[in-house]
């Protein structure tokens, strides 16, 4: 999947508003999908020429992985279509698919948010080359790859298979990028393309004050999200037990049911800024981190390009320095994933318990506040585990920004 970012906040001025998301800074990257057929015709011919030049090109390397490869096809879906979960999506918390290779059709998809994109910038060819390459390098993985690992399905796979496909999706599209620029492929070429692909690090390396504050003010911001959730928690439960405890007057469900409502709306925008909070980070990409990593190891060893990725696929985590920041690569995918899906259960999952409770009817009364701390509790536990995401994904931010400038100034890439 080639991917890009619709959020930042890289550019709050504030201080006290430096958690939250800068809306303005997102709307050119929100895609207009509305483009004429003159567009969508010139594109798809640009991108078919770009495709065919570098299948020759990359003829070379391709061969070397010693199998026949099956060129993949490519097609176009500018129809809008999205998968289930990317309509669940809130669109203002996830990044834009701009393609994705299907390993059974043997397709690379060309999404519409890349010529959204691509006439946004211009038309800068070089987003639609580092798309092929990476798209490329997903087929070329998964058809040189080992058998146990292309016929893992979807379902089967876990965060660091996703965080592993993205790295060696990268690693191709690098060995590709420097081919094409008629360099030598040797460790220390395909190590500095890495980081010269990445523009989250290049985004860094320009700002890293920024970066460090931000870091900052994410973990102050994780410190306080449980004690937010729990002092809203007391005072629904408060409220609803002074309406249960009044004899006086007459349980009125549709008061309970306005806290009750009050109090999930709450929820549910606590949720919201966790994720945007969470998500809009500079290396949140799951695959930035671990490229970093190995960058790093590759510089370092004399391990020849290929043996290095077989270890990959074998065992991403046995390359010590890619290991450094898997976990936190890992936590980024899992809260991505988790964004649109959470929304959902946490709101569904919490209220099943109270309206188990207001149908037994008369008992409500009594039970009512009892079936709320059910809730409540509920509630708490699910931010609690968020947040063990947040924490991996901050200490692995902070290690990113320390090896990335070390990195940076002996080998002097940006
Ligand atoms: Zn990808």
């Amino acid at each position: 999947m080639t991917t890009i970012k619709k959020y930042s906040n890289r550019d709050n001025k504030e201080e006290k508003e430096s958690l939250k998301v800068n809306k303005d800074n997102n709307t050119n990257n929100k895609s207009k999908i509305n483009f004429s057929e003159k567009d969508i015709k010139a594109f798809k011919s640009t991108i078919n020429r770009i495709y065919i030049e570098d299948l020759e090109k990359y003829g070379d390397i391709i061969k070397d992985y010693g199998k026949e490869f099956d060129i993949p096809k490519l097609s176009f879906n500018q129809d809008k279509s999205k998968t289930d979960i990317e309509q669940k999506m809130d669109p203002e918390l996830n990044s834009s698919i701009l393609a994705a290779y299907n390993f059974k059709s043997n397709e690379i998809n060309i999404k519409p948010e890349l010529l959204n994109l691509y006439l946004g910038s211009n038309k800068d060819i070089s987003i639609i080359d580092h798309t092929l390459a990476h798209e490329l390098g997903h087929a070329i993985s998964m058809q040189f790859g080992p058998d146990n690992y292309k016929n893992k399905s979807v379902k089967d796979k876990n965060a660091y298979d996703y965080v592993k496909d993205e790295l060696l999706a990268n690693l191709f599209a690098a060995q590709l990028s420097v081919k094409k620029k008629g360099l030598q492929i040797s460790n220390e070429t395909i190590s500095k393309q890495l980081i010269a692909d990445d523009t989250d690090f290049k985004d860094i390396l320009k700002n890293i004050d920024k970066f460090e504050k931000y870091l900052n003010d994410l973990e102050d911001y994780q410190k306080n999200l449980i004690q937010n959730v729990k002092e809203f928690s007391k005072f629904a439960y408060d409220k609803i037990k002074e309406i249960s405890d009044d004899k006086k007057i007459k349980i009125d469900i549709t008061l309970v049911g306005k806290i009750n409502k009050i109090y999930l709306d709450r929820v549910k925008l606590e949720l919201n800024n966790f994720f945007k909070n969470s998500l809009a980070n500079y290396s949140i990409l799951t695959y930035s981190a671990p490229l970093l990593g190995a960058s790093i190891s590759l510089s370092k060893q004399n391990i020849d390009f290929k043996d290095f990725m077989n270890k990959i696929f074998d065992n991403i985590s046995s390359v010590k320095e890619i290991k450094k920041y898997i976990k936190g690569s890992a936590a980024s995918l899992n809260l991505r994933i988790l964004s649109p899906i959470e929304f959902y259960l946490i709101d569904i999952e919490a209220r099943k318990a109270l309206t188990d409770e207001l149908v037994k009817g008369d008992e409500f009364r009594d039970t009512y506040p009892q079936a709320f701390l059910k809730m409540e509790e509920q509630v708490e536990n699910e931010f609690i585990s968020l947040n063990v995401y947040l924490n991996a994904k901050i200490e692995s931010e902070r290690k990113v920004l320390k090896d990335l400038i070390e990195f940076n100034e002996k080998l002097k890439i940006n």
